[in-house]
């Protein structure tokens, strides 16, 4: 009923190993270089021995490394790193674990890092989400209103790093299971996935959700080009629930794309 997973091609990046992984991905299974945990929570976790193992015993890279994030602490991760060096003690896993607080970060090439933030999913666990920044260069704001000429006259001056500043710009975040984030958080994003659980407030008992009108809020706060749903309760019949979820897309004042994830497939909320 419950296993969950994202896998970025692109970046050869998985959020979070539910069960079934290594089933979904098929031949794919050599491709991810990075799995990133948002929490232990079983339906998160437990598709991790399935995916190393079948990285170990199936033939083809089997020595491509592969880098596991994870919320430092995490009792339900550490429970399954442990499971897998007890389980194959006798074999070398190329696994490296790699604890991140939030605000810590893992660099996945030349220009990109991986780096973590905190959630709210309830318990006194540590969860969190994750984003990927590109780092990038602009012109200063202070020569913004400066003419063509202006600006090369300035740069053979005093060179052309002198006129640039590095900054950073989100591609791609993943909030986990998770109560709303801050917008600020992934202002400008090309790409949030976010959890939106429930159709309407009302049926959350627990803080440890978003609802889909949350999700759509800190995508039109934050600027995002492109929003996929998550984790939508199995609570809604989806021939019913899918209407109502496209009303409330198009009623929010979110004006990018708009997608919901769900069973392994993703379906066009505009
Ligand atoms: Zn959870």
């Amino acid at each position: 009923m419950f296993s969950n997973w994202c896998w970025h091609e692109p970046y050869q990046l998985v959020i979070d190993a539910g069960e079934g992984l290594q089933l979904a991905l098929g031949q794919k299974i050599w491709a991810p270089e990075v799995v990133a945990l948002t929490h232990g929570h079983s339906d998160h976790v437990l598709g991790l021995p399935g995916f190393i193992a079948s990285r170990k015993f199936a033939k083809g890279a089997q020595e491509k490394a592969l880098t596991v994030v994870f919320p430092e602490g995490n009792n339900g991760v550490l429970a399954v790193r442990e499971l897998l060096t007890r389980m194959w003690s006798a074999a070398e896993f190329p696994v490296a674990w790699v604890p991140l607080r939030p605000g810590g970060e893992h660099r996945l090439g030349k220009t990109r890092v991986l780096q973590a933030f905190a959630t709210a999913h309830g318990g006194s666990e540590p969860t969190q989400g994750y984003a990927v920044l590109e780092e990038r260069r602009r012109l200063k704001p202070e020569y913004g209103g400066l003419g063509e000429q202006e600006i090369r006259a300035l740069v053979r001056e005093s060179g052309r790093d002198a006129l640039m500043e590095g900054y950073r710009h989100v591609r791609f975040a993943h909030t986990g299971d998770a109560m709303p984030i801050d917008p600020a958080l992934v202002a400008g994003a090309d790409l949030l996935v976010h959890d939106a659980t429930f159709l309407d407030a009302d049926d959350r008992k627990w803080d440890i959700h978003a609802t889909t009108l949350e999700a759509l809020d800190v995508g039109r706060a934050a600027g995002v080009g492109c929003l996929v749903l998550h984790h939508l309760s199995i609570r809604y019949d989806r021939a019913s629930a899918l209407p109502a979820l496209r009303a409330q897309v198009a009623a929010s004042g979110f004006a990018g794309e708009c997608w919901l994830l769900d069973e392994e497939r993703l379906i066009d909320l505009r």
